[in-house]
């Protein structure tokens, strides 16, 4: 099952010809997240072929504009396209006021329900979750509330050696319960301990997405061992004095917080349309943490 993020929108504040404001989709094994809805999110999703009808979340970390602008028209979208499921959106609290007015506008149009879901700005949070996944919530520090999102697999189940299935005659109806943990008894009354039985399962694998922020020590404890980070990067260390003042971070507070995160993999997005190219970013993020790779719209990472 697939566990892939897209970058549909990696600029900063406002478009540039080659990038889009931020948004993202995850597809986690078969559920598509939508993080973020930059303006132009709706092309991208296009061009990426990923169907409309297969999103159903959609995570908004703050409410300056390049980072929700386009959710109105990817909602009249998904309107005339004329899907019925409920779409939850966990944001800040405020855009419920920004886009109610809107949808109560069409008045009877809209033929399916938009659930808002408050995020909390004071300290982590389990937003969603299923059988398999889950989300949490997390505290940034920017010029305006703004959250993280941890995306992670819940613990899988342990694999059962087929070997043992043969050799002590398991019932199928056993096999359930040995691969959560069950000891087996056998015909003989022998108890056959689960360790001898099973094999680990894989570590369950996570995404963390670390939008707009300054740096922020508090972050690496929510997401420790996370497999691959997203955090932005809007300036560089050349233009520190900036980055204080708008509450962004630089490459290499990027790459301090990938490391102290133990992250697998770190990729660099957000940069300012001072900057030509990503790569005063990957040199300076590239210091302090090796694996890391500037994001580029229309690109998918393996997860
Ligand atoms: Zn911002």
């Amino acid at each position: 099952m697939a566990f892939e993020l897209t970058i549909l929108g990696s600029s900063s504040a406002t478009p540039t010809s080659e990038r889009y404001p931020t948004a993202q989709v995850l597809n986690m094994l078969g559920r598509f997240f939508l993080i973020d809805c930059g303006e132009g999110t709706q092309m991208q999703i296009r061009r990426q072929k990923i169907g409309f009808g297969k999103i159903k979340h959609i995570f908004i970390s703050h409410l300056h504009g390049d980072h929700y602008y386009g959710l109105i028209g990817l909602i009249s979208t998904f309107n005339l396209l004329g899907l019925k499921n409920d779409l939850h959106i966990y944001s800040p609290s405020q855009l419920k006021e920004i886009i109610q007015p809107q949808l109560d506008f069409l008045k009877g149009d809209l033929q399916f329900n938009v659930i808002f879901h408050p995020l909390n700005f004071k300290k982590p949070q389990l937003i969603f979750e299923d059988k398999k996944v889950e989300v949490v919530s997390f505290p940034l520090k920017h010029s305006i509330n703004c959250c993280g999102f941890l995306f992670r697999e819940k613990e899988k189940e342990a694999n059962i050696k087929k070997e043992c299935i043969q050799q002590y005659n398991i019932p199928i109806a056993q096999i359930v319960k040995i691969k959560q943990g069950a000891d087996f008894i056998t015909e003989e009354g022998e108890t056959i301990p689960n360790e001898v039985l099973t094999t680990p399962p894989p570590p369950p694998l996570s995404y963390a997405f670390c939008s707009d922020t300054a740096f922020y020590p508090p972050v690496a404890d929510v997401i420790q061992g996370v497999n691959l980070l997203y955090h932005e990067a809007t300036f560089t260390e050349e233009l520190r004095d900036w980055a204080d003042k708008t509450y962004h971070s630089t490459a290499l507070d990027a790459a301090k917080i990938a490391q102290m995160a133990h992250a697998g993999k770190l990729i660099l997005g957000h940069f300012s349309s001072r900057y030509e190219s990503a790569e005063p970013f990957l040199m300076e993020a590239k210091t302090v943490f090796p694996n890391t790779e500037d994001v580029v719209d229309g690109k998918t990472y393996v997860i």
